[in-house]
């Protein structure tokens, strides 16, 4: 076998994530390494968790990247938080919802599930009749963009009525951060993650995290240590906490960290109205291409993300062949259906630097082409006729 260099095709990502990821992030993670405690590194963290305080909202200390991606936001939350016997209110719309219930029950608690229909936001009232139903519940657990669907919920109504029933909540923003508000002390947020390789642009690896007080109260006052060395906030706070010896926990990613600095850098450029309102706007823009193409959304308007478009795939077309063609023909890559909507959705995702207009133009322009070629209706002539008609 022949072994050379990697070098991968240049590709438009405008599926569930990862997504573009800016030059300018590339380039910072180029630069030379240094070591995790150099003090040149050590002020670059600090720099990190400020921005981070600014993309979450927060004024929380503790809040930072956990060194692996979303699922290892989304372990730390519950094996922190979750001790053997602890009842969890766990409200499922869609995929992520069904791992934070194995995560439960793998921290040795009982995962009370109130489902809803995926496509669908969580419905408030079956959420107050669980916590009515289940007064020893303690913590109420969701996700806000179900990025298995498109579909968003409403984290501030969600929160504020887990508070009313004593319950922390554990928040799921890996698709909503830097895409769509996320507003941890507005909201009284308890324990959330999020990822890097979706609306912040990132490359994938990292997961931002961040506890409030009633959530370190909750686990400075466990009774069992936490099950996982690595995630034990007790002992990567030695590392990361502010003021903190700065002990050797693990070996920092450091330049994947250099990335993240750049990104939540960008962000702050930007300012996250604007980069809230941008996605809205391109979601917009899409939306109108693709409704003028024949194809329908799967969530309610109300209830859209806008940086993941879910629509339904038209009667008769092959899904893998249409984004086949999209992948070999247009360098172009958007996400297939999940679970239970395998084969009967794509998710286009305009999230972070992906959510720009020349990829609307490409997305738009390129399911024209390939959808009219199989014979959809689009509702228009074909690209490729019309073409002909002309040159003749
Ligand atoms: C992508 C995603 C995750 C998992 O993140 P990874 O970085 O893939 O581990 C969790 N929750 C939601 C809602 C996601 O979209």
């Amino acid at each position: 076998m022949q072994f050379r260099s990697f070098n991968p095709p240049v590709r438009t990502l405008m599926g569930p994530g990862p997504s573009d990821v800016h030059p300018r992030i590339l380039e910072a993670m180029s630069r030379p390494t240094i070591g995790h405690l150099d003090p040149a590194f050590v002020q670059m963290m600090e720099e990190v968790k400020a921005l981070l305080q600014y993309a979450f909202q927060t004024k929380n200390e503790l809040t930072m990247p956990v060194s692996a991606p979303g699922s290892a936001g989304m372990e730390t939350c519950f094996a922190n938080l979750v001790e053997p016997g602890d009842q969890v209110i766990v409200c499922q719309n869609g995929v992520f919802g069904g791992r934070m219930k194995e995560n439960v029950e793998r921290c040795g608690g009982s995962a009370i599930m109130v489902e809803d229909t995926w496509g669908e936001a969580i419905d408030p009232n079956k959420l107050e009749e669980a916590l009515k139903a289940n007064p020893e519940a303690r913590i109420v657990a969701f996700v806000q963009a179900e990025t298995s669907t498109g579909a968003q919920s409403d984290a501030e109504t969600l929160v504020k009525l887990a508070h009313q029933y004593d319950c922390l909540t554990i928040v799921d923003a890996v698709t909503s951060l830097g895409g769509t508000p996320v507003k941890v002390d507005e909201w009284g947020i308890d324990a959330i993650y999020s990822g890097t390789q979706k609306c912040l642009s990132c490359t994938p690896g990292l997961s931002p995290v961040s506890f409030g007080e009633r959530a370190l109260e909750k686990i400075r006052n466990r009774k069992q240590k936490v099950q996982s060395w690595f995630m034990d906030l007790n002992l990567v706070m030695g590392y990361w906490g502010s003021g903190a010896k700065r002990a050797y926990h693990h070996t920092a990613p450091i330049n994947a960290l250099y990335g993240l600095h750049e990104a939540l850098l960008m962000l702050r450029e930007e300012g996250l109205e604007n980069a809230w309102r941008r996605h809205m706007n391109n979601h917009l823009a899409l939306r109108a291409r693709l409704e003028a193409l024949g194809l329908t959304f799967i969530v309610n308007e109300a209830d859209r993300l806008p940086q993941l478009n879910a629509v339904s795939i038209p009667a008769g077309i092959d899904d893998a062949e249409v984004r086949n063609r999209l992948l070999n023909e247009y360098n172009l890559e958007i996400g297939a259906g999940l679970g239970a909507l395998a084969g009967k959705v794509w998710r286009i995702g305009l999230m972070g630097h992906a959510s720009r207009a020349e990829n609307i133009l490409l997305c738009a322009g390129a399911l024209e082409t390939i959808l009219s070629d199989l014979g959809a209706d689009t509702g228009r002539a074909a690209p490729q006729a019309a073409l002909e008609e002309v040159l003749a």
